[in-house]
């Protein structure tokens, strides 16, 4: 396992920081988004420590795709895979990345303008 101890994202997969969670593998786990831009919005993470997109995707092993799976499950589960939704990796400072754990934002359930602001 690989975590930092003052990772938000680490303490909430270790469960010591309260998260409404909406799905769970061995390797991800989803959450409601503390602030939600939409109706859904939900926060999917590996439970591994990656800083970023980056770093997930040099992780190997299948992780990626399995956030990615997991995202659009959760899309599924939320009713929004066929009306649609959006999935976000906010990368950097100049994108607004808060959080260095990787995580996709699931984002539907409204309009949504493109390109984002
Ligand atoms: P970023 O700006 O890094 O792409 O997104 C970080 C997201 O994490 C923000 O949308 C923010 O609302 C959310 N967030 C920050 N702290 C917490 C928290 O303690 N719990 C949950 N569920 N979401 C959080
Ligand atoms: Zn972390």
């Amino acid at each position: 396992m690989v975590s930092e101890a003052d990772c938000l994202f680490c303490r909430i997969v270790a469960g010591e920081i309260p998260a409404k969670i909406v799905h769970e593998t061995d390797r991800t786990v989803a959450f409601r988004d503390v602030d939600p831009q939409a109706p859904t919005h939900v926060l999917v993470i590996p439970r591994d420590h990656h800083p970023t997109v980056a770093a997930l995707a040099a992780a190997g092993g299948g992780l990626a795709e399995e956030v990615l799976a997991a995202a659009h499950e959760v899309a599924r589960l939320e009713g929004v895979a066929e009306t649609g939704y959006r999935l976000v990796f906010n990368t950097g400072p100049e994108a607004g990345q808060t959080v260095f754990h990787v995580h996709g934002h699931v984002i539907g359930g409204r309009g949504l303008n493109w390109p984002p602001g």
